[in-house]
């Protein structure tokens, strides 16, 4: 079933120990819709300029996704970020963010969009996130992320919008800034009271751990040889989560998920995550295979298994 995906659409200029690039495509909304076309149809919210190149578009149309809602601004720039990885990359520095027609983007849902099951919010503001979803009256499932600067000074207004949410998917960094608590399980039961009934919290390369009321999935994260570039790597593991979930048509009522598939949403976020890691930007999605997204999906089953 459909899912649509609302935040930036961008160029990044990207340098880890592996290597530079000074520009190419990226984006929160790119890389988690990117993840999830591979598990159900995805419909992009996003804003662009018209510097915005043909062979970019010409990738996101070759992944089935829907571009209606992706304004295309005339004489405008596209957002562009520039981040430098530490030798470890555990840590990023940014350099650079100019938000060109990214400052005044205003999500307006295409028609054709407002019906569909499925809305994941990636990182803008709040307010902007609450508007999407008062476009969508039928979804059955929301969720989304933020990050340090709304928590810091849009607290309020973030607070107001997570109450309409499903879940919540954010670093433990924002879990500990969100909640005020330095205890992550403890983070977790105070985010739960704050709307959200499912909440994951990413850990960057040691995994993601799945909350709900009670109850705890720890999902480790996948040893790769060779991290070239962890960029996208959030989003692609919230691409995998949200895309196996539409694509499964779970159905949440008065709230209750089933939590096995929650936890097998978890784990695709995870496997999702580390192939984003094998090549700079968005290349390894170039040509990832369905196949190879199965075959490490029970690599990370038959590591986990006592
Ligand atoms: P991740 O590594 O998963 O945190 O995602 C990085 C992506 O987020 C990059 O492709 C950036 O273009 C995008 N990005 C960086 N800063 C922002 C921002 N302030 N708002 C929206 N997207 C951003």
């Amino acid at each position: 079933m459909s899912l649509v995906v609302v935040g930036s659409v961008a160029y990044d200029g990207v340098e880890t120990p592996h290597g530079k690039v000074d520009r190419m495509l990226g984006g929160a909304a790119t890389y988690i819709g990117v993840a999830a076309a591979y598990f159900a149809p995805v419909k992009i919210v996003a804003v662009v300029g018209d510097d915005f190149a043909g062979e970019d578009l010409d990738f996101l149309h070759s992944r089935g996704m829907d571009l209606a809602g992706m304004e295309r601004v005339p004489g405008g720039k596209t957002f562009f970020w520039q981040g430098v990885y530490s030798a470890d990359m555990n840590d990023r520095a940014t350099l650079r963010t100019d938000l060109n027609v990214f400052a005044d983007f205003n999500p307006r849902l295409p028609e054709a969009y407002r019906s569909a099951p499925y809305l994941f919010l990636g990182n803008i503001q709040p307010a902007l996130q609450k508007s999407v979803r008062a476009q969508m009256p039928r979804v059955k499932l929301t969720g989304g992320d933020t990050m340090n600067y709304w928590i810091q000074d849009f607290r309020g207004q973030l607070l107001d919008t997570l109450k309409e949410w499903d879940f919540l998917l954010i670093n433990d960094g924002e879990a500990r800034q969100l909640s005020g608590e330095s205890n992550l399980r403890r983070a977790a039961a105070k985010i739960l009271e704050m709307g959200p009934h499912t909440l994951v919290i990413k850990r960057g390369e040691y995994g993601a751990v799945l909350f709900r009321q009670g109850c705890h999935f720890m999902a480790p994260g996948y040893l790769l040889e060779d991290v070239f570039d962890p960029t996208g790597a959030g989003d692609s593991f919230a691409g995998g989560f949200i895309g196996y979930l539409a694509g499964r048509g779970v159905d949440p009522r008065d709230g209750a998920v089933d939590f096995a598939e929650l936890r097998r949403a978890v784990i695709y976020g995870s496997v999702m995550g580390s192939f984003c890691c094998e090549q700079f930007g968005v290349d390894r999605f170039r040509t990832l295979t369905r196949e190879e997204i199965e075959a490490r999906y029970k690599e990370f089953q038959s590591c986990t298994a006592f």
